[in-house]
């Protein structure tokens, strides 16, 4: 982090990333974090994953549910979760750890997401 290139949040992952020689030409255009995010973008599936931990959020009892219980296969936690910190980044969900709020660019382990609404009510256990 510099004062003549902030740090960048990616449009897939919703993760910190920082400035690198490589992107010296076009940091200002740069959206993602890697080529992977880049490829990849946030697509229909993406956005309906969204969808889908909103509406888990609203409908849930009181208590908590892990994730991996919202994911059609066991390889969709990893885009469930950068679901989930778009989401945050975005203020339609708040995302914390032992009970207080957590910036969601920079988290790391499990996490607990609940709707700003309800705090602590109502939450979904992010594994990992
Ligand atoms: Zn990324």
């Amino acid at each position: 982090m510099s004062g003549r290139h902030p740090d960048k949040t990616c449009a897939r992952c919703g993760r910190r990333f920082s400035w690198r020689k490589k992107w010296e030409r076009d940091w200002e255009q740069v959206r993602y974090c890697s080529t992977s995010c880049r490829r990849r973008k946030v697509g229909v599936a993406d956005r309906a994953r969204e969808d889908r931990i909103l509406r888990a959020l609203q409908s849930v009892p009181v208590g908590q549910m892990p994730l991996s219980a919202l994911a059609d296969d066991s390889d969709e936690g990893d885009c469930l979760r950068q679901a989930a910190r778009r989401l945050a980044l975005k203020g339609l969900i708040i995302m914390s750890q032992k009970g207080r709020p957590v910036e969601p660019r920079d988290i790391r382990g499990p996490v607990d997401v609940s709707l700003p609404t309800d705090r602590c009510l109502k939450r979904l256990h992010l594994l990992r």
